[in-house]
């Protein structure tokens, strides 16, 4: 049996987990569930999964859910140190990170710190703070295991093999909702036809991300950081019909790749089995409707975020913090409808521009480039 413990249940991707919880109730037990604000979800799970744990991040939202579920036997806490408490539980095997944005990053530290094996969703960690996390992770003898299903991807196509043989990655995208258009046809774009992804359903933030591109370039980067390779051995392939969810190129010029349904029970379940792969209840791939896969080239010079989280992948040190929180910061703020589409990846390039790059930044000094990063987005708007 193993005990889980999920930051951020009430989410896509914590949701989705809970469902292979019910499929494998057998081999997995909820220890601990975390959310932000959700209080209804929660009491729904906390009901159905019986956790000896639940944090909601809202002080008010605890307060809420306290009173709720005060006729069981679950302790409820909330903020930051409710996260970081849950995450390290001696109880604990592995921790699901599925929260959204930098909030990942301190909960994260501290499961590695106490041995705990991460299933990562939260691209945003690695992406501000892979220098930290990933030798942590090797210290303490815990393994990463990614969920996104790019990098789950790789990880299978990678299995076996040592890293010497391999030449590049070839990491594939979707295109999101506005593949093939340019920017004037982009200017007038709303929050609704950015919300509507062709293929993956999923939560708003990485909608959005999808739309202008800038979830490849995170991805790029968590990559770099899951399999140790530089900005120049990451390869960015359109495939609209995701099923293909990566590749990686060996010297040899062999090619391997993971391919199934764009469904994200899948790499959730390998993350939370792996090395074991167990039976999942869904169709395959039906090849002969499928037809045809096709790919193309990213337009960078329209999906300028790409282009950007290159260079900051390239730069180093906090460049992709600031990348990274200007991303956070603008997609919240077109989601409140106060800026136009393509101000997300504009806003980024400025605040990039502005910003000074630290090498080897500390976790404090992440964490300040993040705050002063929303200052500058914000006194922008
Ligand atoms: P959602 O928006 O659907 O869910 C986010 C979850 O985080 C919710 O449970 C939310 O709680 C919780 N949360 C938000 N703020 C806090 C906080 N301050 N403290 C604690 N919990 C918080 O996001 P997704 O599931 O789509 O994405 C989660 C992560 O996984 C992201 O990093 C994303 O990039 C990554 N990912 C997602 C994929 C997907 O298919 N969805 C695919 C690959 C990666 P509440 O409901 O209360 O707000
Ligand atoms: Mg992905």
């Amino acid at each position: 049996m193993k005990n889980l413990v999920i930051l951020g249940s009430t989410g896509s991707i914590g949701t989705q987990a809970l469902e292979i919880v019910d499929a494998y109730s057998d081999r997995l037990k909820v220890t601990a569930l975390a959310a932000g604000s959700n209080v209804d979800r929660m009491e729904e799970q906390i009901r159905r999964y019986h956790p000896d744990f639940a944090v909601m991040y809202e002080e008010k939202a605890a307060g809420d859910l306290s009173v709720r579920v005060a006729d069981l036997p679950v302790t409820v806490l909330a903020g930051m140190e409710g996260l970081q408490q849950i995450a390290s539980l001696p109880e604990a095997d592995v921790v699901l990170t599925a929260v959204v944005g930098m909030i990942g990053i301190k909960p994260t530290i501290e499961a590695i710190k106490a041995g705990k094996d991460i299933a990562l969703a939260n691209k945003e960690t690695l992406v501000t703070a892979g220098h930290i996390i990933m030798p942590m992770a090797k210290e303490k003898g815990v393994s990463i295991l990614p969920v996104d299903s790019e990098h789950s991807a790789i990880f299978q196509s990678l299995n076996g093999e040592p890293k010497k043989r391999m030449k590049k990655i070839l990491l594939t995208a979707s295109g999101g909702p506005f593949r093939g258009m340019d920017r004037e046809t982009l200017f007038n774009k709303t929050v609704k036809e950015a919300l509507n992804h062709p293929n993956w359903s999923m939560g708003k933030k990485i909608t959005i991300d999808s739309a202008t591109m800038v979830n490849k370039g995170l991805e790029v980067m968590e990559a770099g950081w899951l399999f140790d390779v530089k900005p120049e051995q990451i390869q960015v392939v359109v495939h609209p019909q995701s099923i293909i969810h990566s590749m990686v190129e060996y010297v040899d010029g062999a090619v391997m790749a993971q391919l199934g349904l764009p469904d994200m029970k899948l790499p959730i379940q390998y993350a939370l089995f792996y090395p074991d792969r167990l039976p999942m209840d869904m169709p395959g791939i039906d090849f002969f409707k499928l037809g045809q896969i096709t790919f193309e080239e990213p337009d960078l010079k329209t999906f300028t975020g790409l282009k950007l989280a290159y260079e900051a992948f390239k730069t180093g040190g906090t460049m992709p913090t600031v990348f990274n929180a200007a991303n956070e910061k603008a997609v919240s703020l077109f989601l409140a409808g106060r800026i136009r589409f393509l101000q997300i990846a504009d806003l980024i390039g400025e605040a990039m521009g502005a910003h000074g790059a630290v090498k080897n930044p500390s976790l404090n000094e992440i964490l300040e480039t993040e705050k002063w990063c929303y200052e500058f987005i914000e006194s922008r708007c």
